[in-house]
């Protein structure tokens, strides 16, 4: 069995360890070399994983399937159900960012992992799900950019205006697209400003300024600015 890199790898045997309630200790841990064996002093229970020349996948090369240690230490509290791990086994539960609420995947946990795991860990391990599917916050701030660029290109006449402070933190990011000034002149004279309060991890504020022309087809321009 081969594995993308030795994260994977190492979140794969986490998951497994979870779902058996089995711990793990790290006897090796190079960058050709990964090998692990069960914390359990008398256990026989390893696994040696070695890389691939040439690239970062990993496979395991040797391990002992049965652990010996047998279940008298079995709890409800794994330590390596991690927000980490959490994040990684449901991610596939967020598609386009959006899944089940905090109090849904602690059930899940429960159910599937067959671990209690506090509230906060549920909820941080949410937001890691979510950020493996659709990047972070911060690579998101981080492109607005490039996105600009893209934007101006693929739609000519678009107008962008990104504005950081003197730290060079974001400050706010306004989009109109070329088509909607195009039509702008068309528009009735009434402009509807709009607003909501952004309540993810930087906040901020998003503003909306629309217009409507006499078949009631909307133009307007987006401004997110921080808080
Ligand atoms: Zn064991």
């Amino acid at each position: 069995m081969s594995f993308k890199n030795k994260q994977e790898l190492d979140i794969a045997l986490k998951i497994a360890c979870v779902k058996k309630d089995f711990r793990l200790k790290k006897v090796i841990n190079l960058c050709s070399v990964y090998c692990v064996k069960c914390e359990h002093l008398e256990c026989k229970w390893w696994l040696r994983a070695v890389k691939v020349e040439n690239s970062d996948r990993f496979y395991i090369k040797k391990y002992e399937k049965m652990h010996t240690c047998g279940s008298e230490h079995l709890t409800s509290h794994n330590p390596h159900a991690t927000t980490k791990v959490i994040g990684a086994y449901f991610k596939d539960r967020y598609p386009e960012g959006k899944g089940p609420s905090t109090k849904d995947l602690k059930n899940s946990i429960r159910i599937e992992l067959g671990c209690k795991v506090s509230y906060w860990k549920v909820w941080m391990g949410s937001e890691i799900a979510k950020s493996l599917v659709r990047g972070t916050h911060e690579h998101g701030y981080g492109v607005i950019d490039v996105y600009s660029h893209m934007l101006r290109t693929s739609n000519p006449g678009s107008k962008t205006a990104l504005k950081i402070d003197e730290n060079g933190r974001f400050k706010y990011f306004f989009v109109a697209y070329g088509a909607w000034i195009l039509g702008f002149a068309q528009m009735r004279k009434v402009i509807a400003v709009d607003g909501t309060f952004l309540r993810s991890k930087y906040g901020g504020v998003l503003l909306s300024a629309v217009a409507q022309d006499a078949e009631s087809y909307f133009s307007g321009g987006i401004l997110h600015s921080r808080l």
